[in-house]
């Protein structure tokens, strides 16, 4: 968020949680050589312009968890997250935004995750509290979770995914002027796949792309939130795209991301955005994308994540 070019004018700090909100975010036409060859249109759904901090498919999922907050007056705000969490940044810029307090539970010790999207969190108010990977498993035990929270606690699940983020993320549809064939989004823990699949056209397609190995449980996973997408068409996840797994990534998928950035003048990162717009240019190549689609991509944002891998030395 630091690298932003500075504009004329006067702009509010880059990772101001008070900027106001950009909604519905943009929608941007994407030209690449490999989309003219196979005569598909692609339009990038621009969800990390939402706004600086709050940015993406977290703003929307934590949309209607804030309003659960404010209807049942509760001033606390609870979750979980890894140490370099785009879900823990952004929910610790909305309790900032809106006055509540927020406590985010990290699996990780204290002495070895200092970072960037910790010192952001820390910076907005936010108590963190550091649990070790066995206690971390606990997250979702009530037993366990009776000592972080009292009357006044509203209990997020990690990455801000259960069915309450479903509205929220079906929203984004309704901001479209068309109808796409196909939407292409990242998938990890399956509340945005559920949110979009509440949300589409009977007619529309989705081709969510799992950013980490193993994904078999994301089906399961995504009828867990949305019981309606068991009988849903239409949407797929392929599981072949992980490079590797979860917020792991080869140096020739970093390499691509960094060419299709600087072609399209799009910025993307490796563990989502980056990872899904690859897996979705792998599809097109190998020729699972009809001819005359119109594709809309979903940019869930997170680019902060990028800071981190900045300071870990990875790109
Ligand atoms: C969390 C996150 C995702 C994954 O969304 P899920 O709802 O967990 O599948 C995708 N992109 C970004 C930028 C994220 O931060």
């Amino acid at each position: 968020m630091t690298d932003n070019a500075p504009k004329a004018g006067p702009t509010p700090p880059a990772d101001d949680p008070l900027a106001p909100l950009s909604l519905p975010s943009p929608l941007h036409r994407i030209h690449h050589p490999l989309l003219d060859a196979r005569d598909v249109r692609l339009w990038c759904k621009r969800d990390d312009l939402i706004h600086p901090t709050l940015s993406g498919n977290k703003w929307r999922k934590l949309k209607y968890h804030l309003e659960r907050a404010r209807s049942q007056g509760k001033t606390h705000i609870l979750s979980f997250g890894g140490a370099y969490s785009n879900h823990i940044h952004a929910l610790a810029a909305a309790g900032f935004r809106l006055g509540l307090r927020t406590t985010g539970i990290i699996r990780g010790e204290a002495a070895t995750v200092s970072n960037a999207t910790l010192s952001a969190a820390r910076g907005w108010g936010m108590d963190l509290v550091f649990v070790d990977r066995q206690s971390y498993r606990r997250r979702q035990d009530p037993d366990w979770l009776a000592r972080f929270e009292d009357e006044d606690t509203l209990i997020v699940p990690e990455g801000g995914s259960s069915p309450l983020a479903i509205p929220g993320v079906a929203e984004l549809v309704t901001e479209l002027p068309f109808s796409p064939d196909l939407w292409v989004l990242p998938c990890a823990s399956g509340g945005t796949l559920a949110g979009l699949i509440a949300g589409k056209r009977e007619r529309e397609r989705i081709l969510a792309i799992a950013v980490l190995k193993g994904g078999g449980f994301l089906h399961d996973e995504v009828c867990r939130l949305h019981p309606a997408a068991a009988t849903t068409q239409g949407w797929h996840i392929a599981l072949d795209h992980h490079d590797g797994g979860y917020a792991r990534f080869s140096q020739a998928l970093w390499q691509w991301v960094q060419d299709f950035s600087a072609q399209t003048g799009l910025p993307l990162e490796p563990i989502y955005s980056g990872k899904a717009m690859w897996g979705l240019f792998r599809e097109l190549d190998a020729g699972r994308i009809p001819r005359g689609s119109e594709v809309v991509f979903i940019h869930t944002g997170g680019m902060q994540g990028l800071a981190g891998l900045r300071e870990q030395g990875r790109l």
